[in-house]
């Protein structure tokens, strides 16, 4: 088998949410946003997708490279990628990677007519997800005080999750950052769910070690479950630092560059209780699973970051925790329960106990509706 054919296809679909200044997601009024799904095809018809690239970047860096590659040498191609990032990184994200990696997956199940997760060594078949919010806002009744929080948390518990973690507000929305409204917005959540729920918290990344200490130790009092990101995460030795003085378990690193690289370096350091990584973070499947099982040979275990099919298929291989599915982005004012315009169902659909349950289809499962894509198309 061989690759002979890279293409994208940008469309166009109407989206119900804004980013704001810093890039955070919002609810916003209806507008005309646009997708890209990277197609990748062989010489037996057999074809793999991923969405969200920058198509200029597949045709003139990507598709050179893949061509003629048979699309089981996955790492292979993953490692020619990884290199070729050294003088290229301002096009050739990480993202990238994860795109043509997540393809490639999608390729070889289809290929073998079964899904990632077992082929990639299948440990469960569902996850417990947790209600994971956008970040706090300014939107009367949306999520703009600790109440809102507090009320939209037991909406959450009530659907069925398991588990809620807040993102609080950040800058640019007024008055962010600020420790004391967070610690405002996570006591109203507590006290609303009872004590029994795992809570969890995801505030601003550039507090002081003082502030992430302060907002620490409240968190200790209400039990939380974790805590995210308090501080920018290129500084391991504020993470050692604030590490060693908290009981409360710190997840860590997720933005961090680096790959499976930086997760080695902060596990030596100590520089978290818990790992982290997700495809777009890491560069796809394939660096995702070689971080689970380098957490695994430590005895630490992983978050998985951020939802989508492809992270629900590394988690239902993993044969240590990733305890959870982080399901969201979700605010009070969007129905996650619809699926996106270019999907005829939903990837992460929930039961009501808070299981998200991974597709049984060929690769990685997403139900893609080929009809809208073809008919809202960008020439
Ligand atoms: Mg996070």
């Amino acid at each position: 088998m061989k690759i002979t054919e890279i293409t994208t296809q940008t469309f166009t679909y109407t989206s119900h949410t804004t980013r704001d200044s810093e890039g955070h997601t919002h609810p916003g009024p209806a507008h005309e946003a646009r997708q890209t799904l990277l197609r990748i095809a062989t010489d037996e018809g057999i074809e793999g997708y991923a969405f969200g690239v920058n198509p200029d970047v597949i045709r003139g860096i990507v598709a050179p490279m893949l061509l003629g590659e048979h699309p089981f040498y996955r790492e292979r191609i993953w490692q020619k990628l990884k290199e070729r990032q050294r003088l290229h990184l301002g096009t050739l994200s990480d993202r990238v990677l994860s795109a043509v990696d997540q393809a490639l997956w999608d390729l070889a199940g289809r290929a073998l007519g079964q899904p990632v997760y077992k082929l990639l060594g299948g440990f469960r078949d569902k996850v417990p997800a947790y209600a994971s919010t956008m970040c706090g806002d300014d939107l009367p009744g949306g999520l703009d005080t600790p109440e809102a929080y507090a009320e939209f948390a037991l909406a959450c518990k009530a659907r069925g999750y398991p588990a809620f973690k807040l993102h609080t507000w950040q800058p640019p929305m007024p008055g962010a950052p600020d420790v004391k409204r967070d610690i405002a917005a996570c006591t109203a959540v507590r006290a609303a769910v009872g004590d029994e729920m795992p809570l969890m918290l995801d505030p601003f990344h550039y507090y002081s070690r003082e502030e992430a200490l302060y907002l620490g130790r409240a968190l200790e009092e209400l039990h939380y479950y974790w805590m995210e990101e308090p501080m920018d995460e290129h500084s391991i030795a504020s993470y050692v630092w604030l590490t060693e003085q908290l009981a409360l378990p710190m997840v860590g690193p997720e933005t961090a560059e680096g790959k499976m690289y930086t997760r080695a370096e902060w596990i030596v350091r100590g520089a978290s209780e818990i790992s982290r990584g997700g495809v777009g973070d890491l560069g796809g499947i394939t660096p995702l699973v070689k971080t689970a099982h380098l957490c695994e040979s430590f005895g630490v275990r992983m978050e998985v970051h951020g939802g989508g099919a492809a992270n629900l298929h590394v988690l239902c291989a993993m044969g240590i925790p990733g305890e959870y599915y982080e399901r969201g982005l979700l605010h009070p004012f969007v129905d996650y329960e619809q699926p996106a315009p270019w999907l005829n169902a939903l990837e992460d659909a929930m039961d009501d106990e808070g299981f998200v349950h991974v597709s049984q289809k060929p690769g990685l499962g997403q139900e893609i509706n080929f009809d809208y894509i073809n008919s809202h198309l960008v020439k």
